[in-house]
């Protein structure tokens, strides 16, 4: 399994080689966006070439009879130049921004969608991975998508405009004075260390943060779900203290992030005003040597601090693509397990008639738990089959095989003496009608959940399938009918919406997983009823702890601890006196036959 837990081995290189096929399909507009930023960050140099231009010529103007007069025209062209360039920035400012957040938004949404089709396609023994736990897999596809998205965000609207503006105003720095861009250039590496440790100081602060506010939300989600049994158990206090521990880590955590930035805000502001210092001793002596014009202290002061604004902002990018290579590691680990890929046949039938053979089959799951061992059994066409056996015996896990969700260590399964291997799973399953003990319920109306078992199916149809599973006058009396929230029904009647979405389908083999466990006797009866009626001339496989589910069935299969004890017809396995009798006679034994067949017989 390709699994591996949260680490960084990804390098940044290896991350925008791996965005590229996700950046690509918007090459114009990065293209756009990266030539605007160019635009940009040479406007950014004109205030201070027109600030060193203003000077010398007010300097220069100083000097002559009538100043005033003179100098109207030096102050038309500086304010064209500025009013001008103000306007360029509008433009080019709106068309960096929007353009680069278009840019992360599209990319967003391709990688969340890229995601899910993806694990769409996997096995069934990826989701059963211990790794994706209670949502872990949403939440490593959830930051994967944010953190790279925010690299992006981050590239194309911080760092790339940041760091051209800098280099820019740097060039220009050495092109007006090799002196005063060498003493630029010379502070530039204390910053990084500076802000280096800060970084390196607040490492994985943020993402502690994020943690332990999930823990705390998750914490109140807990309380309000778990709230009967909190005060069954006067837990109350207990819960408060754990909740008020949370708050203190968050709260400590905070205040050790403020307390370090502005000790490190500081430190940086002060080696800033040290070089803007430097800058004037030079540029002063400089002027007063008569190499450079009055004009080019402000230039140079100005250009500085351009050059120095990323810096500001560097402990903050370099923790967020730090992020970005940890997230994105876990978010293309999912992607990109082709090794989780479901292997299926090419074998598309359109008639089965659903004679499976289980020959040898030994099976273990990916955790590592042996579920099945040597097992061999026939489920015929036609008929109808039991599997019998206490919790944990393995029936549940012959169902997975046969649906292919699971393949066998070793053995065989055939079906209509076919290899199982060779069918084209979405074929195979499109035979095939599995009614659970616990049915997935989707978000949705109930008319939206029956329909899941045929999609083309008209409402006609849909209802139909809801009679025939008994649900359908129960549906009628909800305010909404069958526009209500399918979640909102009870265990029972969800349960008649899978059976629904059986009659719906309409499948030649059937495959019930005690599928009246959680319904009450008369539901129970009603559904055996319909089930009875569905069952005519197809192949059904059925568990069930239920004796009136299976006494009737032509071979039963007794399993205990992954084998199979014995099969044969309930009158044979009755007489056997082994694993099924034991559980049939434990079985009546809890019903109080006795008592029960008394009462019938007195009345
Ligand atoms: P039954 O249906 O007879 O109650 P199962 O087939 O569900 O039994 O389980 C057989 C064995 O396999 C049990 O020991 C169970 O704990 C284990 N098992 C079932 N499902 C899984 C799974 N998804 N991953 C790991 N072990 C499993």
């Amino acid at each position: 399994m390709s699994i591996k837990p949260f680490s960084r081995t990804l390098g940044l290189i290896d991350i925008f080689k791996q965005l590229r096929p996700f950046v690509k399909p918007y090459r114009t507009m990065i293209i756009g966006t990266l030539l605007l930023t160019f635009i940009g960050a040479l406007a950014a140099q004109v205030n201070p070439l027109v600030l060193e231009y203003t000077v010398d010529e007010v300097q220069k103007l100083t000097e002559l009879p009538n100043p005033l007069a003179e100098g109207v025209q030096v102050l038309i062209i500086i304010s064209s130049i500025l009013f001008g360039k103000e306007i360029v920035n509008i433009f080019i400012q709106f068309g960096q921004k929007y353009y680069g957040e278009k840019i992360r938004i599209n990319v967003s949404s391709v990688l969340a969608q890229s995601a899910i089709d993806k694990i769409l396609t996997y096995r069934t023994a990826f989701f059963q991975n211990e790794d994706y736990d209670t949502g872990k897999l949403q939440t490593r596809i959830d930051r994967g998508v944010e953190s790279l998205t925010r690299l992006v965000q981050n590239f194309f609207i911080d760092i790339l405009p940041l760091f051209s503006n800098s280099i820019i105003a740097l060039v220009i720095m050495y092109m007006k004075n090799v002196y005063v861009g060498l003493v630029a250039t010379l502070i530039l590496p204390i910053y990084f260390w500076v802000s280096q440790k800060q970084a390196n100081k607040l490492q994985g602060v943020r993402r502690t943060f994020r943690m332990q506010r999930e823990n705390k939300s998750n914490g109140l989600i807990n309380i309000i779900q778990s709230i009967m049994v909190i005060k069954s158990f006067n837990r109350e206090k207990y819960e408060g203290t754990k909740q008020f521990d949370l708050q203190m880590d968050l709260m400590n955590n905070q205040l050790y992030t403020r307390k370090t930035n502005f000790l490190y805000d500081a430190i940086k502001s002060f080696l800033e005003q040290i070089g803007v210092v430097l800058i004037i001793l030079l540029t002063v002596y400089l002027v007063l040597d008569q190499t450079i014009s009055i004009g080019a202290i402000m230039l140079h002061i100005m250009l500085f601090n351009n050059v120095s604004a990323p810096i500001r902002q560097l402990h903050r990018i370099y923790d967020q693509m730090n992020d970005a290579l940890i997230y994105a590691e876990g978010y293309f680990d999912v992607l990109n397990s082709d090794d989780e890929i479901e292997e299926s046949g090419s074998l598309v039938k359109s008639e089965i008639r659903g004679d499976f053979e289980l020959k040898n089959v030994d099976f273990t799951y990916p955790n590592g738990t042996k579920a099945l061992y040597d097992i061999n059994m026939k489920i015929e066409a036609g008929k109808t089959t039991a599997l019998v056996g206490l919790s944990g015996a393995g029936k549940s896990t012959v169902v997975n095989l046969i649906c292919k969700f699971f393949a066998p260590d070793s053995g065989e399964i055939t079906l209509d003496g076919i290899p199982l291997n060779s069918y084209e799973n979405q074929s195979l399953r499109s035979h095939i009608g599995l009614v659970l003990q616990k049915n997935h319920i989707f978000n949705g109306s109930v008319m939206e959940n029956i329909r899941y078992g045929n999609m083309d199916a008209s409402n006609e149809e849909v209802m139909d399938a809801a009679k025939k599973a008994y649900l359908h006058d129960q549906i009628m009396t909800l305010p909404e009918k069958y526009d209500h929230n399918a979640n909102q029904l009870s265990g029972g009647q969800q349960q008649r919406i899978a059976i629904a979405r059986l009659f719906l389908k309409n499948p030649p083999i059937i495959i019930l997983d005690e599928p009246t466990a959680s319904l009450d006797a008369i539901a129970t009866e009603q559904i055996k009823n319909s089930l009875d009626a569905i069952k005519e001339n197809r192949t059904v496989l059925v568990i069930s702890h239920s004796l009136s589910q299976i006494i009737d069935s032509d071979v039963i299969y007794a399993m205990e601890q992954g084998r199979v004890i014995e099969h044969g017809t309930h009158q044979q396995l009755y007489n056997n006196e082994s694993t099924y009798r034991r559980i049939f006679d434990a079985s009546a034994r809890s019903m109080n036959l006795d008592l029960i067949a008394d009462t019938l017989n007195d009345n």
